[in-house]
């Protein structure tokens, strides 16, 4: 059966906005769409070969993590929220949108999520180099990659509203809005 929704990642470095913008697009998307944050699923599942005591980060089994994905994935209608894009196959994914942020700004968001100072700096540094948006560009197509501002609330507003668009052109290439 073809899928009645589409599968949206939202990538960028972490505090760029991932979870902000799809839990505001799972609300105003004019299809059901699941949010699923990548991150948390890891953790719950435990879908990890070890935890970093030094970055305070998981290195993720990526075979698990798919095989994990792949029913909801091929079903269509979700929105996986990570800070990599890279491994999900080109196959399953309809539209990335890569969220970028001023470094200052995003510097603040790191602090006050309470990040070491390490892991704010390699963030940091991440993001200045477009790190995230480079891997999205080399592994899909550049028509479906879309870098988007994430600085204020208006551009998270706009962004989420050009997403529900490009969603109901989606629709409509795919048959499935009702006659
Ligand atoms: P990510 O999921 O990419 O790590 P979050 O969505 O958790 O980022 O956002 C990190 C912090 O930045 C949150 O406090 C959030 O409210 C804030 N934030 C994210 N995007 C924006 C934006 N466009 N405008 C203002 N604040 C934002």
């Amino acid at each position: 059966m073809s899928k009645q929704a589409p599968v949206i990642v939202i990538t960028g470095t972490p505090g760029t906005g991932k979870t902000t913008h799809a839990q505001l697009l799972v609300e105003e998307s004019p299809v059901p769409l699941k949010h699923i944050n990548v991150g948390d699923l890891v953790k719950e599942k435990e879908l990890y070969e070890a935890y970093d005591e030094d970055w305070q980060s998981y290195t993720v089994d990526e075979d698990k993590l798919l095989d994990e994905l792949e029913p909801t994935a091929s079903e269509g209608g979700i929105v996986l929220d990570w800070h990599t894009s890279d491994i999900f196959p080109e196959r399953w994914v309809d539209l990335v949108v890569v969220l970028r942020c001023d470094h200052t700004r995003l510097w603040e968001r790191l602090e006050k999520r309470g990040y070491p100072l390490k892991k704010i700096q390699e963030n940091n540094e991440a993001e200045i180099m477009e790190v995230v948006l480079d891997e999205a560009r080399s592994s899909y197509a550049s028509e479906i990659v879309v870098e988007l501002k994430s600085e204020s609330t208006e551009d998270l507003e706009s962004n989420v509203a050009r997403i529900v668009q490009w969603i109901e052109t989606w629709r409509k290439d795919h048959g499935t809005t009702e006659q």
